[in-house]
């Protein structure tokens, strides 16, 4: 395996953002992880596809990029496959894989951009469906005591785009390997009501997987910018969950607040980012080559020469003036280096 000096990330960030990795290589295997181990460079940062991190600076130590593949059938009953994933697999090809088997559970999740093996970091989700609906497993390397672990859907304790890997264990243990328990009988999540629309609107009443993940593409590629095209990491930040009488107070002044409430929550009530944004006027603003998305004030663009810095300054101008006009905290989504 190849440990290359001084290489310019620029290609492995959605961002686009020219930071420098002091030290970079690609696993490929088990002997490369062993190989890596034993050259003892740190400190390590992983890397999937890229796709949500903000480089701020030159990294030092050793990028790490995972391309570890593999995707297999493991088991199956008469309802359900249980199926896995090497952590370098691109996440979208694994949902293509699961809709040309027929096998439901990712369709909503389609069009998501990076690996397998981030997919739990932040428990990725769209449209109404999150990994956790159909997560089994992973097995993942602790770094600092070089053991091998087996993390069970409870041990990630996935949250609204978070996870033990995005705090505790943050950057300690490189996941290898993901299992998921996909269904032979699909049943469709159409409790977005911008899904539900479009396949209404297409005549579609009983859709299948391909006719979902077909649509959820449609409305992605109408929305968001495609990173080769303007970088960008999609949402930059979470939607925040707040008091309901904060909500309330600001439905007072702002009768069309999107909001939407948290099953099983009833003092919480969860606002759209991207209202709040739009409503404070950054929607299409742009501080140099940093910007705010001109159709989705929720994601942050790099025109061209924007530094990481550019656009975590640009991040927070937005974090100061939504506190101030609504009170509310805006939290980074995006994992920031
Ligand atoms: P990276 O950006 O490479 O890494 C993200 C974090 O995970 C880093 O902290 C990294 O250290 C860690 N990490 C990566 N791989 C491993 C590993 N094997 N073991 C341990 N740690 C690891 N996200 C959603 O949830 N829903 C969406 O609908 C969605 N839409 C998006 C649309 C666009 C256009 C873009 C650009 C991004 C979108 N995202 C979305 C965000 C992003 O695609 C996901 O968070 C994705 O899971 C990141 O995968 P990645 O491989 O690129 O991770
Ligand atoms: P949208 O449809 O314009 O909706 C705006 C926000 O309202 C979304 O963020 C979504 O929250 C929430 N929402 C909409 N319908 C809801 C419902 N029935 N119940 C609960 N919450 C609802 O959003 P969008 O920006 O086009 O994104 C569509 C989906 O793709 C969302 O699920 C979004 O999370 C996901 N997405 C994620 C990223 C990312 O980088 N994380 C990027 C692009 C798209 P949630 O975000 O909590 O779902």
């Amino acid at each position: 395996m190849k440990i290359s000096s001084s290489i310019s990330l620029k290609p492995f960030n959605t961002f686009g953002i020219d930071a420098r990795a002091e030290r970079f290589a690609v696993l490929r295997s088990e002997e490369d992880l062993r190989a890596i181990l034993r050259a003892n460079i740190a400190p390590l940062h992983l890397l999937g596809g890229g796709s949500n991190v903000l480089l701020t600076k030159d990294l030092p130590g050793l990028v790490l990029r995972n391309e570890l593949k593999g995707i297999e059938l493991e088991s199956e009953t008469g309802t359900h496959v249980l199926i896995s994933a090497g952590a370098g697999e691109v996440w979208h090809d694994l949902v293509m894989w699961a809709i040309d088997n027929n096998f439901g559970g990712l369709e909503n999740l389609s069009l998501i951009p990076g690996t397998v093996g981030a997919a739990p970091i932040q428990n990725i989700g769209a449209y109404g469906a999150e990994l956790k609906d159909v997560f089994e497993k992973l097995e993942a390397f602790h770094l600092e005591t070089g053991e091998r672990m087996v993390f069970k859907s409870e041990d990630c304790r996935f949250g609204y785009r978070n996870s033990i890997f995005k705090n505790e264990l943050k950057g300690r243990c490189l996941i290898t390997r993901v299992w998921l328990r996909l269904t032979k009988s699909p049943r469709p999540n159409l409790s977005y009501r911008i899904l539900a629309d479009s396949l209404r609107n297409k005549g579609i009443t009983q859709p299948g997987i391909r006719e979902l993940s077909e649509t959820v593409m449609e409305i992605r590629r109408s929305k968001l910018p495609d990173p080769a095209l303007l970088g960008n990491t999609g949402s930059f930040f979470k939607n925040p969950e707040v008091p309901v009488q904060l909500c309330e107070a600001i439905k007072k002044e702002f009768p069309d607040l999107v909001a939407f409430p948290l099953p099983g929550n009833e003092e919480l009530v969860k606002l759209a980012a991207g209202w709040l944004i739009e409503k404070a006027g950054w929607k299409g603003r742009r501080i140099g080559d940093a910007g705010v998305h001109e159709k989705q004030a929720l994601v942050l663009v790099n025109y061209g020469k924007a530094t990481g810095k550019d656009i975590l300054n640009l991040a927070q101008e937005i974090q100061a003036d939504v506190k101030e006009k609504f009170g509310v905290s805006l939290e980074p989504e995006v994992n920031i280096w």
